[in-house]
């Protein structure tokens, strides 16, 4: 029977501390959360400003159903395509400064389609050896030649611009890496694209509505625009909804909209959800006050643990990994944290190289500096314990 190879396979995983399971909240997404009956404090969402339960976007969402229902019933192509989302489409495009933006059902989605739709046989993509598992995918699938750099090695990655002569070639990167919390050398990857006449593919999930003036994203942060970019980002995390969009020349558009097949051969989102992600970009906009406070809380925790065996990596981001190292070490820290009433996150391979298990700890604005120094505490406890 297959079955015992499949369980067999799972048995393997579990010794090497790599099995991983699901925990069921019975509450909202906040920093306190409840999973199993108990309460906790929580570092691990990507809701960094706090809007998943925000009462303005709870009260669009159901005005947006009042008004539009529940489901789009077809592919935006056939028609599925509503008011609301085109509207958000062009928010968001004003949003980012690009002339146009498409809007995917996810991130994962939108990676693999906009990749697969812009190079194929023939062409070259170059990735970031840290770059997120969708935009791995989304080059296979692509059939372009892979090349590789080392995180973040502009030099390295010249060298392979360099010997590359033919076809297209598209520069891909995390603009905030996922599990880092770093940020990627934007500007110095765009002078190399117009040096060698590539695109730069950057997908800012962890900095859109987060860094750059008024959360506008990575390419603000950097101050650098170039129709070369094509900017993607997802609507499920700070912006606390669901979706992802792509920002590009129309011409990238059209493209995606003909032939980005997870664009094309899927049914349209709720239209309400566009309503309440109208909302939300409002919330990001004038979200000034979130951002300070998330940034006072970013150097709170980075002050409070700078003193553990364990090491913060280096980050100015919502995302601040602790570096553990081994697997099962990182899966007992995050467990004793739990005994705490504290959840964080343990992050393993093949999520992260081999050896560099983390606690993936994730502020958010709806953090309170108490909170903060509960885990801080918790911390130190457990550096003294081990
Ligand atoms: C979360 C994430 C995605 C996927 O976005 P979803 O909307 O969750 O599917 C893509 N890229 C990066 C870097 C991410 O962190």
């Amino acid at each position: 029977m297959p079955f015992i190879q499949l369980q067999n396979e799972l048995d393997e995983r579990a010794t090497l501390g790599l099995l991983r399971s699901r925990r069921t909240l019975s509450s909202p997404q906040s920093p306190h959360i409840i999973v199993d009956g108990k309460p906790y404090l929580a570092f691990c969402s990507n809701d960094y400003l706090g809007l998943a339960n925000h009462p303005q976007l709870i009260a669009a969402l159901q005005q947006g159903a009042q008004q539009w229902g529940v489901g789009a019933g077809a592919a935006h192509l056939v028609n599925g395509h509503f008011d609301p989302h085109h509207q958000l489409e062009q928010q968001l495009a004003v949003f980012v400064g690009k002339p146009a933006a498409l809007l995917f059902s996810t991130g994962y989605m939108a990676n693999l389609g906009a990749v697969q739709a812009l190079v194929g046989k023939g062409d070259t993509v170059f990735a970031d050896k840290l770059n997120h598992a969708s935009l791995n995918d989304a080059m296979l699938l692509s059939r372009a030649e892979v090349t590789r750099y080392r995180h973040g090695d502009v030099a390295q990655l010249e060298k392979q611009l360099a010997q590359t002569r033919s076809g297209r070639k598209l520069v891909i990167t995390d603009a905030v890496f996922s599990m880092d919390g770093d940020i990627a050398p934007l500007r110095e990857l765009l002078a190399l694209c117009e040096q060698y006449d590539a695109w730069l593919y950057a997908d800012d999930a962890h900095g859109f509505g987060v860094v750059g003036e008024q959360g506008r994203g990575s390419m603000a942060h950097f101050g650098i625009a170039s129709e070369r970019i094509v900017y993607m980002a997802t609507l499920g995390k700070a912006a606390g909804v669901s979706g992802a969009f792509i920002a590009a020349e129309q011409v990238v558009i059209d493209t995606l909209v003909n032939h980005a097949h997870s664009y094309v051969y899927t049914t349209a989102t709720p239209p309400a959800l566009s309503v309440a992600l109208s909302q939300s970009l409002q919330l990001i906009a004038q979200g000034d006050g979130l951002r300070m406070h998330l940034k006072k809380l970013i150097a709170q925790l980075r002050n409070g643990l700078s003193d553990l065996p364990w090491q913060l990596m280096p980050s100015d981001t919502a995302i601040q990994p602790l570096l553990v190292g081994d697997n099962q070490l990182a899966l007992k820290l995050s467990e004793s944290l739990r005994g705490r009433g504290i959840w964080v996150a343990a992050i393993r391979p093949p999520t992260v190289p081999q050896g560099t298990a983390r606690l993936r700890i994730t502020l958010s604005a709806a953090h309170s500096a108490a909170d903060v120094d509960q885990l801080i505490g918790a911390l130190h406890e457990l550096a003294q314990e081990s």
